[in-house]
């Protein structure tokens, strides 16, 4: 009888432990989640040369299965976006972009840096947007390089949202 209790435990202790095919990462604490997966979008402050890469992160979101609902400000000066993004020249801050809560305030910032990014392909650059999107929705980083979570000093190859991150999404809506 004894023999098979500790099988029992042990089989417990494999299953809390054995997390096969999710890596995905969330926190409640920097990257908190949103009550709603509706988002309005607003990039007034976005240069026009990085505008396109913000699109087609929200477009390659949009497509992905998850309850997430972006809908683009009709105008773009409204302040009742709940994702806002902007940019500059941020100089060598060793980020590419980074982003703000406030959800007291109800919104998120987006901001880019310039500086790094001017030099990228397009491609690279919506995957940068697509990863601060994950922050704002809730999602952290992940070491796995074909996740968009991962981080570009980690080799992230993802220019958009992998299986794992729709997985975070859908866990956390
Ligand atoms: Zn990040």
């Amino acid at each position: 009888m004894k023999k098979y209790l500790v099988f029992g435990i042990a089989l417990f202790a494999l299953i809390l432990t054995s997390h096969p095919s999710s890596t995905y990462a969330y926190s409640y604490g920097d990257n908190p989640k949103w009550g709603s997966p509706n988002f309005t979008g607003n990039y007034k402050d976005l240069s026009f040369d990085y505008r396109t890469n913000f699109a087609v992160a929200i477009s390659n979101w949009n497509a992905t299965s998850t309850p997430l609902n972006f809908t683009q400000m009709a105008d773009e000066y409204s302040e009742v976006a709940k994702i806002r993004a902007n940019g500059s020249n941020l100089g060598n801050v060793e980020y590419n972009a980074i982003v703000y809560h406030y959800h007291a305030s109800n919104y998120d910032r987006v901001t880019a840096n310039y500086s790094y990014m001017k030099n990228y392909t397009a491609d690279k650059n919506n995957g940068i947007m697509g990863h601060e999107l994950g922050h704002v929705f809730g999602l952290d980083h992940v070491k796995t390089k074909t996740s968009i979570m991962c981080t570009s000093e980690d080799g992230r190859t993802a220019t958009k949202p992998s299986a794992d991150d729709i997985a975070g999404v859908n866990y956390l809506y």
